[in-house]
């Protein structure tokens, strides 16, 4: 029924073509990759297309790598662009860097059209100005002081070499007017909006102008991006009527707060995309959870894979409440996505997160080569995938598989002062793991046979045997660990504990 009604609703066709426009000053936070995911499951849904450009004008403030970063987190997430920097398309180039020149063109069709004109005010001259407005408790704009400057006032300073920017001529007494899909019917009045720059004295065109003239040029139908945009759009709108184009529609996401209702930061844990990455999230996960963030589908429904969303998603089904980051969430869902993947893709990753850090050589490792690790992880991935939340506690729940174990003082008087006698345990248990034993039911067979002869509870046998062999309180399921781990080995560990007690 909602499908259908998509389908009749007009915004969905394939000349759709939507972007995502970072500037790349940092790593992608989680707000950005909502909005560049929001664009690409709209691109999707429609037939449309999805680009991706860097707006890198104000080049101070821009590393390249951090162009790198984005693309790679972007990527990862399984977000791809039909048009973008590295894969071109017919409306490039794809970096604002290397469009001044088009940005001048159409500055100077404004400034021959009247519709824009040059200032020499220095930005000293215009702080005092607006100081002494705001004592007066007084609304400040540019004063238009350059717009009567007469041609030769302007080719005298020309000829003087005075710093100059280009101001867009707002028109007077003018209301614009504008729908947003999520804000509603927007209105504003011309009058609070000052002449604003559209190009710097560096020569280079601001945010609001090179923008508009990118999204005109790359035919641009619907601009999806973050709510703090919202101020911006009334002179946006301006210039395309400067140009004499039909605006785009226009959707603003709410902002993502934290729990606390502060706006997003570090403070609420993780944001950028490439920590959820090291830390071991999913993909799907972190898709899924970020189409959460504003949007939903039905009261109950959380789970979502890409398709379904694809399926599922509709602009106008976005709240205007801003959104909140709920982490516990996040990590639940991929806890979800980890106990149901495919355990050849789940070892895929795994393996990648060790090969990266392990040592070969070191003597703390116990695996000397790559050479039987597939079949290890093979037979330990069934047994641990149901607990980890993310990869990370993947990496450490099957750490002491591969690496030699410590025993922290904790775990060695764990046992101190408790009624039952470790030794004992332990002696008991060495015993009768060391006869012939072929898989995990021997050996719980084995140690309920134990619990009975020592009249020990199961449970308490099990404790101390977990924490000789894992160093730890906690572990994958025991027996099946006992199995994988090696008659070898877990009597050895076995031993060792009861050596420190
Ligand atoms: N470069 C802007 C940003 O990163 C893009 C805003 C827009 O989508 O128009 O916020």
């Amino acid at each position: 029924m909602i499908l259908n009604k998509q389908m009749e609703d007009k915004s969905y066709n394939n000349n759709t073509r939507v972007r995502f426009a970072p500037s790349p000053t940092g790593f992608l936070h989680i707000g950005s990759a909502r909005t560049a995911f929001f664009n690409w499951l709209f691109a999707q849904k429609s037939n449309g297309k999805f680009i991706l450009r860097i707006e890198d004008t104000d080049i101070a403030r821009h590393q390249e790598n951090t162009v790198n970063l984005i693309m790679n987190s972007l990527k990862w997430l399984g977000i791809n662009w039909d048009e973008g920097p590295d894969v071109g398309g017919d409306y490039g180039p794809y970096r604002q860097s290397m469009r001044i020149n088009i940005y001048k063109e159409y500055a100077q069709k404004l400034l021959n059209e009247k519709k824009a004109y040059l200032c020499f005010c220095s930005p000293e001259v215009l702080k005092k100005k607006k100081e002494v407005a705001l004592k007066a408790d007084k609304f400040y704009r540019y004063d238009r002081k350059c717009l009567k400057l007469s041609r030769k006032d302007i080719n005298q300073n020309l000829n003087k070499g005075i710093d100059y920017v280009i101001r867009f001529l707002v028109p007077d007494n003018k209301i614009i007017n504008f729908n947003d899909t999520v804000y509603g019917q927007i209105s504003i009045d011309t009058k609070i909006i000052e002449d604003f720059i559209i190009v710097r004295s560096n020569g280079l065109a601001t945010y609001n102008y090179s923008a508009v003239i990118d999204d005109i040029l790359m035919k641009i139908t619907h601009v999806i991006r973050g709510e703090d945009h919202l101020s911006n759009t009334p002179k946006q709108i301006l210039i395309y009527n400067a140009l004499n184009t039909k605006p785009p529609s226009f959707t603003h996401l709410p902002m993502i707060l934290g729990q606390d209702g502060t706006k997003l930061s570090k403070r609420h844990g993780s944001i950028s995309i490439e920590s959820y990455k090291d830390e071991g999230f999913l993909p799907e996960a972190v898709l899924n959870y970020l189409a959460l963030l504003g949007w939903s589908y039905g009261e109950k429904t959380t789970i979502f894979s890409k398709d379904d969303l694809i399926k599922k998603f509709n602009l106008n089904s976005i709240n205007k409440k801003p959104a909140k980051f709920d982490y516990s969430k996040l990590l639940w869902l991929n806890g979800h996505y980890i106990r149901n993947s495919d355990n050849e893709i789940l070892k895929e990753l795994i393996k990648e997160r060790m090969l990266k850090n392990i040592n070969f050589k070191s003597d703390d490792t116990l695996i000397k080569s790559t050479e039987n690790l597939d079949e290890k992880l093979d037979k330990i991935i069934p047994l641990i995938k149901e607990r980890p939340k993310t990869l990370q506690e993947c990496d450490s729940l099957i750490s002491p598989f591969f690496f030699k174990i410590k025993y922290s003082t904790e775990i060695i008087n764990y046992f101190k002062n408790k009624e039952i006698s470790a030794t004992k345990i332990l002696n008991g248990a060495i015993n009768s793991l060391s006869g012939p034993i072929v898989n995990s039911e021997d050996i719980e067979k084995n140690l309920r046979l134990l619990s009975e002869k020592l009249d020990v509870s199961f449970r308490k046998i099990a404790e101390l045997i977990r924490i000789a062999i894992w160093a730890s309180k906690v572990s994958p399921p025991l027996f099946g660990t006992i199995e994988i781990l090696g008659k070898e080995l877990t009597l050895e560990r076995l031993k060792n504990y009861k050596n420190l007690l």
